[in-house]
């Protein structure tokens, strides 16, 4: 992944919180199950930029 920056190829970093983070999609109702998703971490190792993107994200 390149970083918005400076376009310097992003490296694949681990985020230690709880054993990482996941996103959970909006549900309209009690009924419906949630889309649930886990999230990469990627850090630029030239300007410090850090993003994040969900490894499911089409299920969204
Ligand atoms: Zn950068």
């Amino acid at each position: 992944m390149e970083c918005i920056k400076c376009k310097n190829e992003m490296v694949k970093a681990k985020l230690f919180m709880f054993g990482g983070i996941q996103i959970e999609s909006e549900t309209k109702s009690i009924f419906e199950t949630p889309e649930t998703s886990n999230v990469e971490v990627y850090v630029c190792n030239k300007c410090g930029y850090v993003e994040f993107k969900a490894k499911d994200y089409k299920k969204f």
